[in-house]
């Protein structure tokens, strides 16, 4: 490991500069703390497609692809073209515009929403939900998944990324929050657990507003669903008379052209969409039945934003609706699924302490002994070995998502060599850690 990071900082030398410079301005010198790598990241001056370009001139193959955010690829023509038009006539109004009409209905259709209003980050869209769960309910507990992540909100920073030691008995994990500020509102329960989730409602059913999870977890790689568990999850909170909220800002589009409620079968009261529903730009939305979003209509819960479906954004989101089509989002999971086979066939020939996971467009390979089902079972990941796999990539050109939680991205962009790289790149690591 400490050969690559030297092997690391001999090729960067003007991502190390401008990290100096930036310390100067920016708290650990990035504009999101999620941007953040030690000693310092590689800083990017330009993308096209898959790849990018970096301050020392190296081309990168991007399958980070903006935490997943890039799914239509950068710089797509479609967006491009869209965006650069409504540059001509105008970028804010702050009345409405058709442009956000037609995008509403687009994802109306999309993802089977009665009604949705648009919002311009997932912690705002996550952060909306759960405020119109609370109106909705007149109830303030919440039940959020251990290991979760749902954005910068309060309520939802809880339980996020504890330590084992923090985080109490594995059957009943105690909510760790950074500030105390809901302690006492928000349950925690780990992912695939039925019976801790059946005990919480028995204590606390008349009061718990919602059950807020993503239907995938893909904050500790990728997670997928028991089966029958998402169902159980929603008939628990019918009988208690709490919401099912899914956070689908990293599933999205990412699970399939209608999200991943839809293609696991289990549809929710609300949804949180953001990422990849956006092109690239800022866009988020939550929405549901219109039962529940009539507590925006009677002003239960009333819900702002300057920038809400601005009209450039829209112009991104009505041309993402247009390219993600039902074939290209397939073909590029074929891509995924083909480039997770022969990984697996590398860590089956040299007998790695690995497996991968995929779901629609991402896939990950996770450094643990056992299957991953919750977050417990990730907390046993080597994270020493995932830090040389993922930094070994990124000294051969290959990024994936800086965090050792995140998973890949195949866009609409990349091509079977892009996906060649990365299979040949593991090949190499698998062969350095027999
Ligand atoms: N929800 C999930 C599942 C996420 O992964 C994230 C961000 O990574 C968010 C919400 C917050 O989204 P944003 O970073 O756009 O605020």
């Amino acid at each position: 490991l400490a050969a690559e990071w030297e092997r690391f900082e001999k090729q960067t030398p003007e991502s190390g500069a401008h990290h100096s410079r930036a310390l100067g301005s920016l708290p650990l010198g990035v504009p999101s703390s999620f941007q953040h790598w030690d000693p310092y990241p590689v800083a990017i001056t330009s993308a096209q497609g898959a790849w990018l370009t970096d301050v020392d001139g190296r081309r990168v193959l991007d399958l980070s692809m903006g935490f997943g955010a890039m799914l239509a690829g950068h710089l797509n023509p479609t967006v491009i073209a869209a965006v650069s038009k409504a540059l001509e006539t105008g970028t804010l109004f702050v009345t409405p515009s058709p442009s956000a009409t037609d995008a509403a209905e687009r994802f109306q259709r999309r993802f089977g929403l009665d009604q949705l209003r648009f919002a311009n980050s997932g912690t705002e869209a996550t952060m909306y939900a759960l405020r119109t769960a609370r109106a909705f309910t007149n109830r303030k507990a919440i039940i959020k998944i251990e290991g979760g992540y749902h954005g910068g909100y309060d309520a939802l920073q809880v339980s996020v990324k504890p330590s084992v030691a923090e985080a109490g008995p594995e059957e009943a994990p105690t909510p760790v929050t950074p500030f105390e500020v809901e302690a006492g509102t928000v349950h925690v329960v780990p992912y695939n657990d039925l019976d801790r989730l059946g005990q919480l409602f028995a204590e606390h059913g008349s009061e718990v507003a919602c059950v807020f999870m993503e239907p995938v977890l893909e904050n500790i790689g990728i997670v997928v669903p028991d089966a029958g568990y998402l169902a159980a999850v929603r008939a628990m909170c019918d009988a208690n008379g709490a919401l099912l909220v899914f956070d689908e800002v990293k599933t999205g589009l990412t699970a399939g052209p209608q999200g991943a409620s839809q293609r696991l079968g289990v549809k929710p009261d609300l949804v949180a969409l953001a990422k990849s529903i956006g092109g690239g730009l800022p866009l988020a939305a939550f929405g549901g039945t219109a039962e529940v979003m009539a507590c925006i209509t009677d002003q239960r819960m009333p819900h702002f934003g300057t920038y809400n479906g601005n009209p450039l954004v829209m112009a991104a989101a009505v041309a993402v609706d247009e390219i993600a089509t039902d074939e290209a989002l397939a073909a590029a999971e074929t891509l995924n699924v083909g480039a997770l086979e022969q990984m697996n066939a590398i860590i089956a020939a040299n007998q790695l302490p690995a497996h991968t996971v995929g779901f629609g467009v991402k896939g990950a390979v996770t450094w643990a002994p056992t299957p991953v089902r919750n977050y417990r079972d990730y907390k046993r990941t080597d994270f020493g070995v995932a830090e040389l796999s993922w930094l070994w990539g990124v000294n051969r050109g290959v990024l994936t998502p800086p965090g050792l939680d995140e998973q890949w991205l195949v866009s609409l962009a990349h091509t079977a060599d892009d996906m060649g790289i990365l299979v040949e790149e593991f090949r190499e690591l698998a062969a350095a850690l027999r």
